[in-house]
C-alpha cells in the first residue's frame, strides 16, 4: 500500500491509528487504547459504531444473500424510505460511493441540459473524481492532483459561495449545466455558508436553464430526517447521498426529481438512446448495504437521534470556547448541527466573517500536535480540526472530551505551539 494507507487523510507520522474494534461512541486501537470517536466512520456511523439493530440486520442478511447483483426487495423499501424522507427525492438510483453519486449527478445534468460546464463553490468537497478536483482547496484555483487534464479541469468553474458570485458566473457562462453545492458549506460546515446561498443556487440555476445539485453526503439524515434541504426549504433537482444513507456501509445514492432521473430510465427513449445516461456498477444497491441502510433510516426517521447528536456537538462547542477563553487562546469552536470545527487566530467572535482560506489554512504543525495530544488523552477527531457527534455520545463523553481538550491546550501552550 503506497504510504501504508488506503485514503490520503489516513496518512500520519510516525504511524496512523490502526483500529480493529469499535462500539457505540468508542473505538480501540490495536494496542488497546480507547478513543471517544468524533470521526465516526467519516460521519457515516450516526447511530454509533456497531449499533445492535444494524448488526442484527447485517447478520440476518449475510445468512441470506450478500450479493447476487440482481434486483432485490430490500432496495425497494430503501428507495421508498429515501423518497419519503428527503423532500425533493422522487426517484433514487443507488451507486457505490459518494464520489460516484456526484459523478453521476454531473453526467445526468450534462445530458439533461445539453451543456458541458459545472459550477461549484470554492473549497466545497464532492469526492475525488476529475470533474470536482478544481476548487477543492479553499482560496486556491490550483489542482490538488496531477493526472487531471486541463481539458477536463477547464469544464469546472469555481465561484465563492455567495449569491452574487453565483449569478455573475452564470451570466458570464451560458454553457453551465449545473451548480453543485455542499449543503453544509465547505467541509461539513468548516466554512460557514450564508443561508441565502441555497435558495439563490436553486433560483439562479433555474433562471439559466441549468440544474441545482445539492451534495447532502454529510448532511443527509444528519441535519434533519430530511437533510439540510428540509431545513432550508429548498428543492434541488438532484441530491447526492452516501454515508448515513447507506447505513454506514459502502455505497451512495443519487435522488432527484422524476423528469431529471428519467435520464437513467431504460424505458425512456432520447433519440436513439435508451437510457439517455449509461450507468452501471456491480455493487450498486447491494443487499448487504440495503440491510443496514433500511434499519438506519428507520432509526433516524423521527429526529430524536439527530437532536441528541446536535446537543452533544453544542456542548462541545460551548465547552471548548470556554476552555480557549480560560487558556487565553485566541480561537473559536464553531459549527452547525452535530459538527464542531476549530479555528486558531484572530477573530471577532463569528467564524462566518472569516475568509475560507483563513479557516482552512491552519498550521500543519499545530494541527498534528493537537491531534496527537487529543489522541494521547483518548479523543479522536474526524480531521485535524473538526469532529462529528453521533446519537450515542453522552454526558460522560462530553466531560471526558473537554478534559482532553483542556490538557491538550495546556500542553500545546507549554510547547509554544499555542500562544496565550
Ligand atoms: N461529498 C461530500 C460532501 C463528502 O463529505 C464526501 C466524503 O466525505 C464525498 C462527497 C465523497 O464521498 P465518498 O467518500 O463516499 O466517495
Amino acid at each position: 500500500m503506497p504510504g501504508g494507507i488506503s485514503h490520503r487523510y489516513r496518512w500520519r507520522l510516525p504511524n496512523p491509528l490502526y483500529v480493529d474494534r469499535a462500539e457505540g461512541a468508542y473505538k480501540w486501537d490495536v494496542e488497546g487504547n480507547r478513543y471517544i470517536d468524533y470521526k465516526m466512520g467519516s460521519a457515516s456511523q450516526m447511530m454509533g459504531h456497531c449499533h445492535p439493530d444494524i448488526v442484527a440486520a447485517l447478520r440476518e442478511q449475510a445468512g441470506q444473500l450478500l450479493l447476487a447483483a440482481d434486483c432485490h426487495s430490500r432496495e425497494i423499501r430503501w428507495s421508498q424510505q429515501i423518497c419519503g424522507m428527503i423532500p425533493s427525492a422522487e426517484q433514487v438510483r443507488f451507486v457505490a460511493s459518494g464520489t460516484e453519486a456526484t459523478m453521476l449527478a454531473i453526467r445526468v445534468a450534462r445530458a439533461f441540459t445539453g451543456k458541458p460546464k459545472i459550477l461549484r463553490c470554492d473549497g466545497h468537497f464532492h469526492g475525488w473524481h476529475d470533474l470536482v478536483m478544481r476548487g477543492t482547496t479553499a482560496g486556491s484555483d490550483a489542482l490538488p492532483s496531477l493526472g487531471v487534464p486541463d481539458e477536463i479541469a477547464g469544464l469546472t468553474l469555481v465561484c465563492a459561495a455567495d449569491p452574487d458570485a453565483i449569478e455573475a458566473a452564470f451570466a458570464a457562462h451560458p454553457d453551465i449545466a449545473a451548480i453543485i453545492v455542499e449543503a453544509s458549506g465547505a467541509n461539513y460546515g468548516a466554512v460557514p455558508m450564508p443561508e441565502a446561498v441555497l435558495p439563490a443556487a436553486q433560483q439562479i440555476a433555474d433562471a439559466h436553464g441549468a440544474l441545482f445539485i445539492l451534495d447532502e453526503i454529510i448532511t443527509g439524515f444528519r441535519w434533519s430526517p430530511g437533510g439540510r434541504q428540509a431545513l432550508a426549504d429548498v428543492r434541488p433537482d438532484m441530491t447526492t447521498l452516501a454515508k448515513i444513507a447507506t447505513g454506514g456501509m459502502p455505497g451512495g445514492a443519487l435522488a432527484g426529481r422524476r423528469e431529471v432521473m428519467a435520464m437513467l430510465d431504460p424505458s425512456v427513449k432520447h433519440g436513439w438512446l435508451a437510457p439517455a445516461v449509461l450507468h452501471q456498477g456491480t455493487f450498486n444497491g447491494a443487499p448487504i448495504v440495503a440491510a443496514a441502510a433500511t434499519v438506519m433510516l428507520d432509526l433516524l426517521r423521527d429526529g430524536t437521534a439527530q437532536r441528541q447528536a446536535d446537543r452533544v456537538a453544542t456542548a462541545i462547542r460551548d465547552g471548548v470556547n470556554g476552555l480557549m477563553a480560560g487558556h487565553g487562546i485566541s480561537g473559536l469552536c464553531y459549527g452547525d448541527s452535530s459538527t464542531f470545527h476549530l479555528y486558531f487566530g484572530p477573530h471577532d467572535g463569528d467564524a462566518a466573517r472569516l475568509a475560507p482560506a483563513d479557516l482552512r489554512g491552519f498550521d500543519p504543525a499545530l494541527a498534528g500536535a493537537l491531534k496527537t495530544a487529543l489522541n494521547r488523552h483518548g479523543v479522536d477527531l474526524m480531521s485535524a480540526m473538526s469532529g462529528v457527534a453521533s446519537a450515542v455520545h453522552d454526558k460522560n463523553d462530553i466531560v471526558a472530551t473537554l478534559d482532553a481538550f483542556d490538557r491538550a491546550f495546556w500542553e500545546l501552550k507549554r510547547d509554544g505551539l499555542l500562544k496565550a
